[in-house]
C-alpha cells in the first residue's frame, strides 16, 4: 500500500515540475497588470494566451533535450561562494567552465538573457505571435529563477532525506494558499542589465535554501504522522503534505513563497517593459491590428540583421581609435 502511495507521489511530482503549472500561470497573468500604457493593451488582449503559455517550456522538456538545464542551475555544485563567484556573462563562464559542464548543471540566468534579446527583437521586428511566445517563455524562466530549489543540487531534498520538497514548496504551498496573497507589486520598471538581474534573482533565491529546508526538517519533526493527509482527487486517493502542514511551513518561512511569488511577476513585467523600450517603443496599436505576412516578416529580419551588422562595425571603428 505504502509503494502505491509514494509511487503516486512521485508521478504527481514528474507531473507538476517546476512552480506548478497553476502557479506559472497565475504569475505570467498577474505580470500583465504592472505594464504601463500603451503595453498593457497589448498584453491584455492576448492575456489568456500569456498565461496558458507559460507552462510551454515544461512541456517541452520531454521533446527537447537542450530545455532541462535551462530552468535551473545546480550553483553550489561550483562551490560554497560559487552564487557571487560565477562569471555573470556566457562568454566568460564558457571560458571558465567549457559548455559541457555549464549544461550539466544548469544555464538558467544565462537563458534569461537569451529570452530577452530574443524578445526585444520581435519587438524590432513587430511581429506579434513571436512577441507572445517569447514573453510568455521569459515568465517562465524568471520565474523558475525565483525558487530556491532551482539553485541547488539538492532541488528536491534528495541528499537531505526530504524527497517532495521541491512540488510542496513551489505547488502545493501556492495551490491551497495564494488567493490570500498580495500580489499588488507596483508599476513595471525599466532594467538596465538584463543579465544581471537576472543573476540578482538567482542570487536571493538561493540565500534562501537554507531556510527552505531546514524549517521543513524542523516542522517534520514538530508534526509527525500529521505531516501528511489523504485527499481524493478524482478516483484516486493521494498523499500529501497536509493543509495544517503546509500552513505551518509559509508561516515559519515567513511569508516566503508569496515573497517569491512577487518578486516573479514584478522581474516579468520589468522584463517585457524593458525589451518594449529597448526596441524603441514600436508603435502598439499596429502590433494589436494585424499579423505581418511572412514575407513583410522576413524583409524586417533582414533589416534587423543589418541594422545589428552596422553597430558592430561602428564599434569596431571605434576601437580602432
Ligand atoms: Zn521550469
Amino acid at each position: 500500500m505504502r509503494k502505491v502511495f509514494n509511487g503516486l507521489l512521485i508521478l504527481a511530482l514528474l507531473l507538476l515540475g517546476n512552480w506548478g503549472f497553476y502557479a506559472h500561470r497565475q504569475i505570467n497573468r498577474l505580470a500583465v497588470f504592472t505594464l504601463p500604457a500603451p503595453l498593457i493593451g497589448f498584453y491584455k488582449k492576448h492575456i489568456n494566451y500569456i498565461s496558458e503559455a507559460a507552462v510551454n517550456p515544461d512541456k517541452r522538456r520531454f521533446a527537447l533535450p537542450d530545455e532541462g538545464p535551462r530552468h535551473y542551475i545546480d550553483i553550489d555544485h561550483f562551490g560554497d561562494s560559487a552564487v557571487y563567484t560565477m562569471p555573470r556573462y556566457w562568454k566568460d563562464a564558457v571560458e571558465k567552465y567549457g559548455e559541457d559542464t555549464l549544461h550539466a548543471y544548469g544555464v538558467l540566468p544565462w537563458h534569461i538573457a537569451v529570452v530577452y534579446y530574443r524578445l526585444r527583437d520581435a519587438f524590432l521586428i513587430k511581429d506579434p505571435q513571436r512577441i507572445l511566445s517569447l514573453s510568455a517563455d521569459l515568465g517562465h524562466y524568471i520565474a523558475d529563477a525565483h525558487v530556491p530549489l532551482h539553485t541547488t543540487e539538492n532541488y528536491n531534498g534528495q541528499l537531505t532525506g526530504q524527497e517532495g520538497i521541491h512540488a510542496f514548496w513551489e505547488s502545493r504551498v501556492p495551490e491551497l494558499l495564494s488567493a490570500e496573497y498580495d500580489f499588488f507589486v507596483g508599476k513595471a520598471e525599466y532594467i538596465s542589465n538584463p543579465q544581471l538581474k537576472a543573476w540578482e534573482a538567482v542570487v536571493a533565491s538561493h540565500r534562501e535554501v537554507d531556510s527552505v529546508l531546514l524549517i521543513e526538517q524542523r516542522l517534520t519533526r514538530q508534526f509527525g504522522e500529521r505531516k501528511f493527509s489523504f485527499e481524493t482527487k478524482g478516483k484516486q486517493t493521494v498523499k500529501v503534505y497536509s493543509i495544517d502542514f503546509s500552513k505551518a511551513y509559509h508561516q515559519a518561512l515567513n511569508g516566503m513563497v508569496e515573497r517569491q511569488m512577487r518578486g516573479a511577476v514584478k522581474m516579468i513585467g520589468d522584463f517585457w517593459y524593458s525589451a518594449w523600450l529597448d526596441a524603441g517603443q514600436p508603435d502598439v496599436k499596429e502590433l494589436m491590428k494585424y499579423q505581418p505576412t511572412e514575407a513583410e516578416l522576413e524583409q524586417r529580419r533582414k533589416e534587423v540583421e543589418e541594422l545589428k551588422q552596422q553597430r558592430v562595425k561602428a564599434r569596431e571603428h571605434d576601437n580602432d581609435n
